[in-house]
């Protein structure tokens, strides 16, 4: 069996094809999905879904790409966190990709997201893009190795997942180690330690190799754990056992 530890269910595109979702994820025995938050106003309906299925959990947070919405202090993030179906914080960190010029304000979110997951002792669930320098130092300054969490949808260098490790992080790899441009990201897949893989899609978005360009979902994740058994030589079992016992293990639940 296959667990997705990151999409987005409450995306339009998705959460309109539930149906149909949930049986390919049954096809393809992907079992448990992780609903990831990216702001406040959207967090309910990602709740109500961990809630009204007992396959899929939850997490909460506000995604650094979003410069004008509600902005979360840690005591509302920890309240919200309350609920056993809330897993994670997250997803948080810095996209310095996206946005450009002054983006203290992510950093200082980031800070808070951190802040509340030691709060609440749940694991952090992380973004970082074109920022892994200031996201391991902020990880590193607000003591994020207390309670670790994953790197999501990683597509930093080994140096940054080994220092991630460090830190009590495990690296989870989404559709782009499929790619076959994707070098540095299929050697971090080829080299950390088994036990610390996740895998997901980040569906809407990322879709694996055969189905790049189209609309992402669960069920695909399958192929990202088949291009890591192929990377790692060993059997596409071996992953699937692996990644799953490592996200129940990170985000404790059963
Ligand atoms: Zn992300
Ligand atoms: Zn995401």
């Amino acid at each position: 069996m296959f667990v997705d530890s990151h999409c987005h269910l409450d995306f339009p595109d998705l959460a309109n094809n539930l149906d149909e979702i949930f049986e390919n994820m049954q096809q393809n025995q992907v079992t448990h999905a992780l609903c990831v938050s990216v702001n406040l106003e959207d967090f309910p309906r990602v709740r109500t879904l961990a809630e009204s299925h007992n396959n899929l959990y939850a997490s909460v947070g506000v995604h650094p790409d979003y410069e004008n919405l509600t902005e979360p202090s840690a005591a509302q993030l920890v309240k919200l966190a309350e609920p056993s179906r809330v897993v994670a914080i997250g997803e948080t960190g810095l996209d310095y990709f996206r946005l450009k010029g002054d983006l203290e304000w992510q950093r200082e979110r980031f800070r808070q997201h951190i802040r509340a997951a030691k709060q609440c002792n749940k694991p952090l669930i992380i973004h970082t893009r074109e920022a892994a320098v200031d996201t391991l130092r902020i990880m590193a300054e607000e003591g994020a190795d207390h309670v670790g969490g994953v790197m999501h949808c990683f597509t930093e260098s080994l140096e940054v997942a080994q220092q991630a490790i460090e830190m009590n992080f495990s690296i989870s790899f989404s559709g782009i180690v499929t790619f076959k441009n994707a070098h540095i990201v299929k050697e971090v897949a080829r080299t950390i330690p088994l036990d610390k893989i996740l895998i997901e899609t980040d569906s809407p978005y990322l879709a694996p190799v055969p189905f790049r360009g189209k609309t992402n979902q669960p069920a695909f994740v399958r192929h990202v754990a088949e291009e890591i058994a192929k990377l790692r030589e060993i059997s596409l079992e071996e992953v699937a056992t692996a990644t799953t016992h490592n996200f129940f293990r990170l985000f404790k639940v059963a």
